[in-house]
């Protein structure tokens, strides 16, 4: 029998209900903190064209670590194999923004993942582009097909403004030589990328080439080679949730990547992409409700990967 999409986003909007008020909305930088903490979108993306949503799914939101996979697909295409002589690929089991493995694994970053290894890629992106900022805004408009994405400005600044531990692990790996840029630049990279609003909408359209073994649909544009979307899709079920990422595939069982903006895209290869959004996080900076939406869809569809 067919899975009528459209209850089972209803259900889950009733089911998840409980999980309203739990969490915090992150309040690292003062322009995350003001986001009214419940709201809460659904957009379900098919390969084969359809799509289906539920509530805040047009509303464009702090994206922060989701865009680590953006600059991760550019880096990677550019640099190839060699990519992983800089950065890791397993899980970290520390925080995102932890200084401790780094120092004692040499300024090696356990994955792309964690802020050390995505501040890696973003020197990378700034090694090979004149204009970084520019160019990987115009490949996320690329991926999603509209002109409408972008950097919030102030989000950028407040970053830049608190961001002393990102500045600390920039620091750190360039004393061991893995940032190649002057530190100010690759930050400010790094900081205007985890700024980039995007609606569910948009995210699970824009995530539509790694269910398509790296190609836009539609489209004969190999953004990565079929080899190179298998392992970007390994690294985001393996790393994609931090020090959470195993409780997040027991739960869920889909690849996917969260920001602490409570965005979550999640995916199943050749399927579907389906991207949720609910600000208020756990302690580890996961989306609870997000969570807890993606497992009740795996559980309800029968759709997980596993
Ligand atoms: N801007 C955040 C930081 O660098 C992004 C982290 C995240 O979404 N986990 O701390």
């Amino acid at each position: 029998m067919a899975i009528d999409y459209q209850t089972t986003l209803d259900e889950i909007v009733i089911e998840t209900l409980i999980y309203k008020e739990k969490g915090k909305v992150a309040d690292y930088i003062p322009e995350l903190a003001k986001v009214a903490p419940d709201q809460f979108g659904i957009f379900l993306q098919l390969l084969d064209g359809e799509s289906y949503y539920t509530g805040d799914a047009f509303t464009r939101f702090s994206i922060q670590s989701i865009s680590k996979v953006f600059a991760l697909t550019m880096a990677f295409s550019f640099l190839g194999e060699k990519l992983w002589e800089r950065v890791g690929v397993e899980p970290s089991g520390t925080a995102f923004n932890s200084l401790l493995q780094l120092e004692y694994e040499k300024g090696i970053p356990r994955n792309p993942f964690i802020n050390a290894g995505a501040l890696v890629v973003a020197d990378i992106l700034v090694s090979h582009l004149n204009d970084p900022k520019k160019e990987l805004l115009h490949f996320i408009r690329h991926l999603s097909g509209g002109e409408k994405v972008s950097y919030n400005k102030a989000v950028a600044l407040s970053e830049k403004r608190n961001g002393y531990r990102n500045m600390a692990v920039a620091n750190l790996l360039k004393s061991f030589g893995n940032i190649q840029n002057p530190v100010e630049k690759v930050l400010d990279l790094y900081f205007n990328m985890c700024s980039i609003e995007m609606s569910c909408e948009e995210l699970a359209k824009t995530f539509l080439l790694f269910v398509n073994h790296g190609k836009i649909p539609g489209s004969e544009d190999e953004i990565l080679t079929k080899s190179q979307t298998k392992r970007l899709n390994a690294l985001m079920q393996t790393c994609g949730f931090y020090d959470e990422s195993g409780e997040y595939t027991f739960a869920v069982g889909l690849p996917g990547k969260s920001g602490v903006g409570g965005g979550i895209i999640a995916l199943y290869p050749e399927k579907f992409t389906i991207s949720v959004w609910s600000p208020r996080l756990n302690e580890k900076g996961n989306s609870v409700r997000g969570i807890k939406a993606l497992e009740l869809f795996t559980t309800k569809t029968g759709m997980s990967v596993f």
